[in-house]
């Protein structure tokens, strides 16, 4: 799994992707939403604590969930009477989604390896074969720390310039 950072990184670049208009790039309402939804599928490293069983990597890091998390999202826009409840929706979804992405592109050495994207169609777990991004140390020691600051560091220098170049080209259409 990536770092909160990465994620981060990853929603900011969904979220100007998905604005129309320089009132929805600086919608607060919007970018929380957008971040919340980049972050919370690994809320299931907590399920831990309700069963005793590891349920990370599963459900929530899908395509289904990202589904799940962009019709709640967009229902509760209309509810809000927002003019952009589809968009809304959308970038939410796009943001869920934008987090399993990472995951499957990061390097991964806690078991069950790969994450379940196509559920509710199919349980199996994918993972690329040639990681990209570094994988996070789950133990603290000075050598984990010193691993897991150069995976922030490695993802910054990834995904830092995906932003600028996603805030480029949306800055630059013009709306
Ligand atoms: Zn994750």
């Amino acid at each position: 799994m990536p770092t909160p950072v990465g994620h981060v990184l990853g929603a900011l670049s969904v979220h100007l992707a998905t604005a129309e208009g320089e009132a929805a790039r600086l919608d607060r309402v919007r970018v929380v939403a957008v971040l919340a939804a980049a972050i919370a599928p690994d809320l299931d490293l907590l399920f831990k604590f309700v069963d005793g069983r590891n349920h990370h990597n599963n459900e929530t890091h899908s395509i289904g969930a990202a589904a799940i998390a962009g019709l709640c999202a967009w229902a509760w826009a209309r509810w809000r009477a927002r003019v952009d409840a589809g968009r809304f929706g959308l970038a939410v979804a796009a943001a869920w989604f934008s987090h399993a992405v990472l995951d499957y592109v990061n390097k991964d050495t806690n078991p069950p390896i790969g994450i379940m994207a196509l559920w509710p169609f199919s349980d199996a777990h994918y993972k690329l074969p040639w990681p990209i991004l570094r994988d996070v140390w789950r133990h603290f020691s000075f050598e984990a720390t010193v691993h897991n600051l150069l995976t922030v560091a490695w993802e910054i220098a990834v995904l830092l310039p995906i932003l600028l170049i996603t805030a480029r080209l949306t800055l630059r259409r013009g709306h």
